[in-house]
């Protein structure tokens, strides 16, 4: 575009990892600051689009959310089609989920190509009592990995702002 005020730029972010670790959760507390107890039984693809200004230009992050389709390890290429960045998220207090991150990474890594800005999500950090992976293995393997690491509640908030934010600011830096 001739008019830079006018420059707009438009990321698409894909949340991924096991059935029930939160990633619906983080989503709604980060676009509407909105927290649910019960997980939603609705299958389908859902996204949102949140807002901000980086270096004052404006940003707009469009989240996409599996809306459960992982139950059913049919998360389509349509869902990863476009991403320019991933979250790919376990459950600190059930190993089974930190387990399975490396089959989310190779299903991300068939789906798009090595430039997808990513960061690992170790989700109810608020569960640090019955924590069943240690922050120090969080850490290890994002760094195996090339990927950024943060732990996040969706429950009490912690980290979730400061998480999406990391990555569209990355995913701006890379543009
Ligand atoms: P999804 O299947 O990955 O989308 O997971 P959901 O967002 O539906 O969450 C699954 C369950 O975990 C629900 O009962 C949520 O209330 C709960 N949950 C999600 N995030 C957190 C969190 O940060 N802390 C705690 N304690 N529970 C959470």
């Amino acid at each position: 575009s001739s008019d830079d005020e006018a420059e707009e730029y438009l990321f698409k972010i894909v949340i991924i990892g096991d059935s029930a670790v939160g990633k619906s959760n983080l989503l709604s507390r980060y676009a509407r600051n909105e927290f649910n107890m019960h997980s939603k039984a609705t299958i389908g693809v859902e996204f949102q689009t949140q807002s901000m200004e980086i270096d004052g230009k404006e940003v707009k992050a469009q989240i996409w959310d599996t809306a459960g389709q992982e139950r059913f390890r049919a998360v389509t290429s349509a869902y990863y089609r476009g991403a320019v960045g991933a979250l790919i998220v376990y459950d600190i207090s059930r190993r089974t989920t930190f387990d399975s991150i490396g089959r989310w990474l190779d299903e991300l890594n068939t789906h798009s190509d090595a430039t997808v800005a990513r960061m690992l999500v170790g989700n109810k950090c608020d569960l640090d009592d019955i924590r069943a992976v240690s922050i120090e293995e969080g850490k290890r393997l994002a760094e195996e990995h090339g990927l950024f690491f943060i732990e996040t509640s969706a429950k009490d908030s912690t980290n979730v702002k400061t998480a999406f934010e990391l990555i569209i600011k990355e995913i701006f830096n890379n543009v």
